[in-house]
C-alpha cells in the first residue's frame, strides 16, 4: 500500500493566506511534509490532473451515488459534470498554489482525506480543513457557475497518488 499521498493547496487557500494553517492539520494528525513547493500552475499539467476525455473520471466527481439514475439523468449528469470540471480548471489555474507529498505510516492516502473533509465544504465536519476553513458550497457555486472553493485538492486512492506524484513532481512512486 502507497504510504505517501499528494496535496495541493488551491488558490483560494494560498489567497487567504492558509498555507501554514492548513499544513498544521495535516502535522497534527501526524502526517510528515515529504517535500513541498509554491508554483504557478501551468494549463497541461491541470489539464492531465482533471482530464476532460475519462468518462469514468467525470461520472465520479463530487462522490455522488449515481446507482439508480436512467440513461437519460446519466447523460445530464455527465453533461454537468463536464462543465464543473472545465471550471475547475479556471479555479486551479486562478493563482498560485502550494503541491506537497505527505508521508504516514499507516494508510496517508485515507488519513489525509479525513483531515480534510468531504467535498462539499458545507457537509463537511467539524475538525476537518474543509470544515472548519471552507467558506464555499456546492449550491452556492453551483448557482454562481464556478468550481466549489474548498481549500485543497487530496489523492482519493493510493493509484491515483502515484499517479499525481509523478504528474507534478515527475517521479515515480518510491518509498524514502
Ligand atoms: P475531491 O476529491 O474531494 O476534491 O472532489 P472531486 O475529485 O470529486 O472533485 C474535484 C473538485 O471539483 C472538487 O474539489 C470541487 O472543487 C469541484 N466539484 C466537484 N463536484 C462539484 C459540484 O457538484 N459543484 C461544484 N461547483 N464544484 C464541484
Ligand atoms: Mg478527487
Amino acid at each position: 500500500m502507497s504510504s505517501r499521498s499528494f496535496v495541493f493547496i488551491k488558490p483560494d487557500g494560498v489567497r487567504r493566506n492558509l498555507i501554514g494553517e492548513i499544513i498544521g492539520y495535516f502535522e497534527k494528525a501526524g502526517l510528515k511534509v515529504d517535500k513541498l513547493q509554491k508554483i504557478e500552475p501551468d494549463e497541461a499539467t491541470v489539464n492531465k490532473h482533471y482530464p476532460l476525455d475519462d468518462r469514468d473520471y467525470i461520472l465520479t466527481l463530487g462522490h455522488r451515488d449515481i446507482s439508480g439514475l436512467s440513461d437519460k439523468e446519466l447523460k445530464a449528469f455527465y453533461q454537468k459534470n463536464l462543465e464543473v470540471v472545465k471550471r475547475l480548471h479556471k479555479y486551479v489555474l486562478s493563482g498560485p498554489i502550494v503541491k506537497m507529498i505527505l508521508i504516514g505510516t499507516e494508510n496517508p492516502v485515507a488519513k489525509v482525506r479525513e483531515v480534510v473533509g468531504k467535498t462539499n465544504p458545507a457537509d463537511s465536519p467539524k475538525g476537518s480543513i474543509r470544515g472548519d476553513l471552507g467558506i464555499d458550497s456546492f449550491v452556492k457555486s453551483d448557482a454562481e457557475e464556478r468550481a466549489c472553493e474548498n481549500l485543497v485538492h487530496a489523492s482519493g486512492t493510493p493509484a491515483e497518488a502515484e499517479r499525481e506524484i509523478k504528474l507534478w513532481f515527475g517521479e515515480d512512486f518510491n518509498v524514502i
